[in-house]
């Protein structure tokens, strides 16, 4: 990848990725860039089309398990101020996808703008969120989004409207290569109202989920009707370990991770998990995290 010097001062060679992810495990990047502008940005995009590099994007790391081998290419992190900022004008906040889903929700609160605050506890960033339709059964994060940035495979700067998104639990049609900003339409209410109900949501997240542990979201999609964390409780799975990797207790359908657990260790449990489930139900699981 030597035509990746041009960039070499937003470069990091051959960068351990764990860091970077909520489970902390896996292997380096080729090349970790982190750029400081659109313009950098936009020239890194160029360039790994041209060259065919692959190229991937890494938000907060809360929906991503990096293999042990690592990969090849570059993963792009839009970790500088200029992708971070986070605005209120009337109704709509508009944010940054590399700011967090945090520096949202609060600066949302703060305005007294309602619709996000029961997504508090989701770790990650805008970009992750709005790829991944991060929410619950009650409340998603496209129900609110008016619009979103995006860049193409050359570069180039787009908009997508409300009418072109199609959201659903876990995914959205948002697959441009990079996510550069999105405004969400929020409605105004009290703010301590508001912080009730982001109180509230928070002690039911936390009740359901690994807690002080490393750990990514859901592993499996819910299949239609059903949801796989019950799945996974019925087939009696709940705290199966492989290595240093066990099926959450709190939550069948997060793995956490061990000390020195590896990423083999969950991409072997999760195979487990998958072939049990497929013997007692004839179901087969689809995976919601994204496995690099
Ligand atoms: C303990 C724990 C609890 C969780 N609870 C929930 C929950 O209740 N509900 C829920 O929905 N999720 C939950 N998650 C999963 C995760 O936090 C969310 O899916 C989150 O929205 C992912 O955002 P991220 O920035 O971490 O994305 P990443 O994990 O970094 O990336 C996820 C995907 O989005 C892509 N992506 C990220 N940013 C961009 C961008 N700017 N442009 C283009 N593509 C991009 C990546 O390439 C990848 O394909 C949980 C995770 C953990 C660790």
């Amino acid at each position: 990848m030597a035509g990746l010097d041009a960039f070499a001062d937003i470069t990091k060679r051959n960068e351990p990725l764990a860091p970077y992810t909520y489970f902390k495990l896996g292997g380096p990047a080729e090349a970790l860039i982190q750029p400081t502008t659109r313009e950098q940005l936009s020239a890194v995009v160029k360039h790994c089309q041209a060259e065919r590099v692959p190229l991937h994007i890494l938000g907060g790391g809360g929906n991503v398990l990096v293999r042990d081998e690592g990969l090849r290419g570059v993963v792009l992190r839009l970790s500088g101020p200029a992708f971070a900022t986070v605005e209120v004008s009337d109704r709509e906040v508009r944010a940054g996808c590399g700011a967090s889903l945090a520096a949202v929700i609060s600066e949302a609160t703060r305005h007294g703008l309602a619709g996000l605050e029961t997504l508090v506890g989701i770790p990650g960033s805008v970009g992750g969120a709005l790829r991944c339709n991060a929410g619950d059964r009650a409340n998603e994060i496209g129900q609110h989004v008016r619009m979103v940035e995006v860049m193409d495979e050359r570069g180039r700067i787009d908009q997508r409207e409300r009418a072109e998104l199609k959201f659903a639990p876990g995914s959205s049609n948002l697959d441009d290569p990079v996510l550069l900003s999105a405004g969400f339409e929020l409605d105004r209410d009290d703010p301590d109202t508001i912080v009730k109900r982001m109180r509230k949501a928070w002690i039911q997240r936390k009740a359901n989920q690994p807690l002080s542990f490393q750990a990514a979201g859901r592993i499996f999609k819910d299949p239609r009707g059903r949801s796989a964390a019950a799945l996974i409780e019925q087939a009696n799975l709940a705290k199966t370990r492989v290595g240093g990797a066990e099926v959450c207790d709190r939550n069948a359908n997060f793995i956490v991770a061990h000390p020195g657990a590896t990423a083999r260790d969950v991409l072997r449990l999760i195979e487990l998990v998958r072939s049990r489930v497929q013997e007692k139900f004839a179901l087969e699981l689809e995976l919601e995290i994204a496995v690099w």
